[in-house]
């Protein structure tokens, strides 16, 4: 089977998997493991932040950022379709008791005429506050597409000017700076804080990390054990992350062009194809995907009308001309 259904699908390759074996631990709860430091370390370096967590997902990563960011009884203006809108259960509302109002973009993009309208900071005591803005880079819904630096720099400085301050989850972020050539910390910058995800097209098998101030992560330190998500010797897990750091982020290149390759076999325009994911249109989605998987391709129906499809570490150029030659002979 040629699994096209997700980038969470990777399995830790051999190397990956000697780097796991290998690594030097010790209880994190305690701070005492040195792989986990190393990790943390790493991250916020790269961003230009000042420090990092390890978490076990980018959906604890999300919820512990943004909740730096915005108090109980505050509000989190984000696009309609953002994972933290969409994909994390209600998390935000349920742990940190802020509320949510949203834009649409049917790409995710940020629209600064719209947020900077809903922008509500301190309106009398009938009204949310706005607290934050979040940004999806790059936005998974929206089929993978790059939010453009400019943009997220205009956004800084309406956020900056209001008193907002920004999320930026970047479960993809790697995706976003391959495709542009955007340095890491360009995006840093224009966040206060982030999620990123190892656990995506970087290969490893479980971790995500939250990036901000030492403050902030002090905090999310304490939520992190709160909320159960204290654990022990977990370098095991934070050098999967290493390895993916220093050898899967480039190859991500790989994976936009395969990307693209299978768009042209499904008729959509590969232009529009920022980076992993394909969104393909189909009026009887369900149906193409149980004849694709039929032959050997597994995809996903994310509505009764829209076929998606993510390119991966696990997925070679071999499999993708094969899954290609099916999906265009199925159109
Ligand atoms: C996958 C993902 C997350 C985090 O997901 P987990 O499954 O909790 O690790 C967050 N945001 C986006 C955009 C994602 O795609």
């Amino acid at each position: 089977m040629i699994d096209l259904r997700s980038d969470t699908l990777t399995r830790p390759t051999d190397a990956m998997r000697r780097a796991m074996a290998t690594a030097e631990v010790g209880d994190d709860v305690y701070g005492e493991d040195p792989t986990v430091a190393r990790l943390e370390e790493r991250v916020a370096g790269l961003f230009g932040h000042e420090a990092a967590l390890f978490m076990p997902t980018g959906s604890m990563a999300n919820v512990l950022a943004v909740r730096s960011v915005v108090a109980v009884g505050q509000e989190v203006l984000c696009e309609a379709s953002a994972h933290i809108a969409r994909a994390e259960l209600g998390a935000h509302g349920a742990y940190t008791g802020l509320t949510m109002r949203t834009w649409i973009h049917p790409r995710g993009q940020v629209d600064l005429t719209t947020i900077e309208s809903m922008h509500a900071p301190d309106m009398g005591p009938f009204f949310v506050p706005t607290a934050a803005i979040s940004v999806e880079n790059t936005h998974n819904f929206a089929g993978g597409a790059v939010l453009p630096l400019q943009d997220l720099r205009d956004l800084r400085e309406l956020a900056t000017g209001v008193g907002a301050r920004i999320h930026m989850d970047g479960a993809r972020i790697w995706n976003a700076h391959v495709a542009t050539g955007t340095p890491l910390a360009e995006y840093g910058a224009v966040a206060d804080v982030m999620a990123v995800c190892l656990s995506k097209g970087l290969g490893a098998p479980v971790g995500s990390l939250m990036i901000g101030s030492a403050d902030a992560i002090a905090e999310a330190r304490v939520w992190r054990k709160r909320m159960g998500g204290g654990m022990r010797q977990v370098g095991i897990l934070a050098a999967a992350g290493l390895h993916a750091l220093d050898h899967h982020v480039d190859r991500l290149a790989e994976d936009h062009t395969h990307a693209r390759l299978l768009a042209e076999a499904c008729g959509v325009d590969p232009d529009g194809v920022d980076t992993n994911v394909v969104v393909v249109p189909r009026p009887d989605a369900v149906e193409f995907v149980s004849a694709a998987r039929a032959e050997g391709v597994l995809l996903s129906a994310v509505g009764p009308t829209t076929v998606r499809m993510v390119t991966h570490l696990d997925v070679s150029r071999d499999d993708t001309e094969k899954a290609a030659a099916v999906l265009g002979r199925l159109v």
